[in-house]
């Protein structure tokens, strides 16, 4: 069994507060490690650690700042392996997925390369006569990351990149969940020179992450996680006065328009449906079929999903792995129960599942298919995590559309159609941050930002790319004057530019 430790100004730190939480091996079902559950007193020391390593890193070069990036970048894809094995271990998702979510991270980090050239700021020359302006972006000092178990290693790299180039030091509190992908990027930022104490891991629950929120040290928090964790961060960072964005949960829709491909359709919403076991938050959780498409579309998807793989995400034949814990198989496996008394029909019972051969008692579950979804059921209102995929159906594209924007969330939503005309103006329809035409899943790169609408983001900053540069400064605008001393005078009234 393995004890994990905290991570505090560049060594591993043992945990001090007698409580802790066990980390499992999804796919064997067995319980592979203890991870610490920091105290307040420790979340403190961390957070003392991280305002010290802030002052210098924050004051140094940006050319000194960018060569650590460029081999962090470098260190990162070289345990590509390594850091996806850990994923696998502890989240469950097969390999080939868990290398993607390495790679979509490393998206990050490259962007963050470029920071000499982000971090430009502005200057106005004689905005009066003999007076220039220029605003400059200035580091926070030290901002904590939140982060959820379904994106170990790509998620904590939405925050750290940015945060580290634009000169802050972090405290990351990773999800209690997997811990360990977290504590191998903690140690490859040693190797590549991120100095000792600019970025942090403490481990924890509620306990660490409210003592972060309260703390007045920390500048800023970055969160995501699920709808209720990410309104609570946003409300109590928020009157600590810290500057908060809060990633929150979501309940993706793929709209399939009558002249969609049907085959294309039905492969991308089995890939974005059941992908990572549906533990995604840009997953296609409802395909809401326009018109005459729904009966070739359900066929069609049902059909592909007798041959899906489900097991252990260490064997190169599974497709799909299970899901992270016990209890969350259980509560998912309750959803496709209750589905029939609200009114649903099964078209594919992932309840079925026959275990993988190898007999072991992970947490798996069947991907599952059902028709005849409509809102006010619990299977269509709440966000199920998991491998189930509901179909709607509506009679048109307006029908579609309102049913989409009635909800809650506004992460992704996602049109297949082969209608130009339609894609336009579905992009300005949809009441979501991120939309994808013939993308399922619309996460965009890297030099753009993440960032859904309504209870999928609280704060008003979405998160890497741009906007994570922005949320991790903040500018300081200096208006200067070197006067002519010919022309000084006296003059008591308000400063002018005219
Ligand atoms: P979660 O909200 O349970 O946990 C997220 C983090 O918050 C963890 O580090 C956890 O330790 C901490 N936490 C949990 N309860 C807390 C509490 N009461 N007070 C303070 N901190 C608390 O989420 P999860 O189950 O780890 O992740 C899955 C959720 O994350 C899903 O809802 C998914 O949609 C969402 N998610 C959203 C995005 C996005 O970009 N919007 C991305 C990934 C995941």
């Amino acid at each position: 069994m393995r004890e994990l430790e905290h991570w505090v100004g560049g060594k591993a730190v043992p945990g001090t507060s007698g409580r802790t939480g066990p980390v499992f091996d999804p796919a064997r079902g067995v319980q592979t490690g203890t991870v610490p559950f920091a105290s307040a007193d420790e979340v403190d020391a961390a957070v003392d650690v991280a305002t010290e390593a802030a002052a210098e890193w924050g004051a140094g070069s940006l050319s000194s700042r960018a060569a650590v990036l460029f081999r962090f970048r470098d260190l990162v894809a070289a345990a590509t392996a390594d850091l996806a094995a850990a994923v696998t271990a502890e989240h469950g998702k097969v390999l080939s997925d868990a290398a993607g979510e390495v790679a979509r991270g490393l998206e990050n980090i490259e962007f963050a390369c470029g920071i000499p050239h982000l971090l430009k700021g502005s200057h106005s020359t004689e905005v009066s006569t003999g007076v220039d302006v220029h605003t400059v972006l200035e580091p926070l000092g030290v901002v904590a990351g939140v982060t959820p178990f379904n994106f170990p290693v790509m998620v904590p790299l939405w925050m750290l990149a940015n945060a580290i180039a634009c000169g802050n030091a972090v405290v990351l509190k990773p999800s209690e969940k997997d811990p360990t992908p977290s504590l191998l990027l903690a140690e490859l930022a040693k190797e590549a020179g991120v100095p000792d104490g600019v970025l942090n891991v403490v481990h924890g629950d509620a306990v660490a992450v409210d003592s972060l929120l309260a703390h007045p040290d920390v500048a800023a928090v970055s969160f995501v996680g699920s709808t209720p964790t990410a309104r609570h961060v946003y409300e109590t960072g928020a009157r600590h006065g810290k500057r908060v964005q809060a990633l929150g949960g979501a309940k993706n829709h793929m709209v399939v328009l009558p002249d969609a491909d049907v085959d294309a359709a039905a492969d991308a919403a089995v890939s974005a449906g059941f992908g990572s076991a549906g533990e995604r938050c840009m997953a296609i959780s409802v395909v809401v079929a326009v018109g005459a498409v729904a009966d070739p579309l359900i066929e069609a998807i049902a059909a592909r999903m007798p041959s899906l793989v489900v097991g252990p995400g260490t064997d190169p034949e599974s497709q799909m792995g299970p899901l992270v814990t016990a209890e969350h198989r259980d509560r998912v496996r309750g959803y496709v129960e209750g589905a029939p008394d609200e009114g649903a029909r099964i078209v594919v019972d992932g309840r079925d599942l026959v275990g993988p051969a190898d007999g072991s008692e992970g947490f798996f579950l069947g991907c599952t298919l059902l028709d005849e979804v409509r809102p006010g059921m619990r299977v269509y209102d709440d966000e199920i995590f998991g491998p189930g995929l509901s179909v709607v159906r509506a009679g048109t594209y307006d029908e579609a559309v309102s049913l989409v924007n009635a909800g809650p969330y506004g992460n992704g939503t996602a049109l297949f159609t082969r209608d130009g005309g339609a894609a336009r103006r579905c992009q300005r329809d949809i009441a979501a941050g991120m939309g994808g035409i013939n993308v399922a899943i619309p996460v965009p790169v890297g030099f753009h930002s993440f960032g859904g609408w309504k209870s999928s983001l609280f704060g008003d900053s979405a998160i890497y790319g741009p906007e994570g540069i922005r949320f991790y400064t903040r500018p300081k605008v200096v208006t200067t004057r070197w006067p002519d001393p010919a022309g000084s005078e006296i003059d008591l009234g308000f400063p002018r530019t005219r």
